[in-house]
């Protein structure tokens, strides 16, 4: 899951009780998972909500300009804020732990921790987001942490004034070269498309930097070189043609993302992209489970719209415990 970030430290986050049986159970503590927490507390709803971290993607985004309220936030800043508004509520919280499990035991929802944990619940939210895919690539693998990043707004500082490459012409890859501009000395971008497929807005500020960045679009990547730390990278035309070999000693992989729903594989109905199928009240194939998110199916992943599906679940969950309790 890459690098564990903590804004509510491990040790401060740590209520979750073994032995009880809550009302609801939120899995993730992005956008969706913290709006959610709001809502389930002010229903006042028993509820726990466990997580890798706290501030999810959110923590990998230097700026955000399309949240409402403000013109301009650092993503770390916005998850501050939302941790900050879900602490003004009693409910437990345990940051640190990974759901490893899903599964039902006559009534109760059971989930299992990577720490080895059970928790018991009568009805689950999981807004467990998604992860940066890899490139599966030779070299890859081998040099996570010594020259290929999967995070820009994370790794960009260790780059100064080094030639880099970023592979993915899309919203994340333009980010990612945005975020490298004032640090690299020269960018790279590599996409198998003939194009940006970013915002325009992006691509508009790219190209006001000149020739500091350099597109290699039609492009595949052969393979990563480096033996303690990457030297080069190599690139083919994409319709054949001889290999293009650049000196680069970052490589930023920003070619979209995979869910986080190994959890809910076999138990809750995914589509081919592998998200969790919800409906507009949020509610998964299995009654009493919800999801939220990037997680999920819902078109478009953005923060704005992870909360307001959070806030959704939360609600629909109350709906459906309410329901129950008849
Ligand atoms: C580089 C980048 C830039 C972006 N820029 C913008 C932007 O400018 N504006 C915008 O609106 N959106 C932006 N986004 C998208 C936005 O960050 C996401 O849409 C949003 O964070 C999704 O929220 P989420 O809560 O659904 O999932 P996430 O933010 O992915 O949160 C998921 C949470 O679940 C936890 N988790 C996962 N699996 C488990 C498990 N098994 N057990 C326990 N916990 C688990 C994770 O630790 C995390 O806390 C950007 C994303 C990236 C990567």
């Amino acid at each position: 899951m890459g690098e564990l970030k903590f804004l509510i430290s491990p040790e401060s986050g740590k209520r979750l009780r073994e032995d009880h049986l809550y009302e609801l159970v939120i899995v993730g503590g992005g956008p969706a998972g913290l709006t959610a927490a709001v809502y389930a507390a002010r229903k006042k709803l028993d509820a726990l909500l466990v997580s890798v971290d706290i501030g999810g993607q959110t923590l990998l985004t230097a700026d955000i300009e399309n949240y409402m309220g403000y013109h301009y936030i650092s993503g770390e800043e916005l998850a501050a804020k939302f941790e900050d508004q879900v602490k003004q509520y009693p409910i437990d919280i345990a940051v640190g732990e990974e759901v490893t499990s899903l599964g039902k035991e006559g009534n109760d929802f059971v989930l299992t921790t990577s720490t080895g944990k059970e928790v018991r619940a009568r009805a689950v939210i999981l807004a467990t987001g998604k992860r940066s895919r890899p490139l599966d690539v030779p070299g890859e693998r081998e040099l996570v942490g010594r020259g290929v990043s999967y995070c820009a707004v994370c790794d960009a500082p260790l780059f100064a004034g080094k030639e880099v490459v970023v592979i993915g012409a899309g919203n994340s890859g333009a980010t990612a070269v945005m975020d490298l501009l004032k640090i690299a000395n020269r960018i790279y971008v590599v996409d198998v498309l003939p194009d940006w497929r970013a915002d325009p807005l992006l691509v508009e500020r790219i190209a006001a930097a000149g020739e500091k960045v350099a597109t290699f679009f039609g492009h595949e990547v052969v393979r990563i070189e480096g033996k303690d730390r990457v030297t080069g990278i190599v690139l083919r035309p994409r319709g054949g043609g001889a290999e293009v070999p650049l000196p680069v000693q970052g490589v930023f992989i920003e070619i979209g993302l995979i869910p986080n729903s190994d959890l809910a594989a076999g138990f809750l109905e995914l589509n081919e992209a592998g998200e969790i199928v919800v409906d507009c009240r949020c509610r998964t194939s299995v009654p009493g489970v919800f999801a939220a998110g990037d997680v999920t199916d819902v078109p478009e992943k953005q923060v704005i719209i992870a909360a307001g599906e959070g806030a959704k679940a939360a609600l629909s969950a109350y709906a459906y415990l309410i329901g129950q309790r008849r």
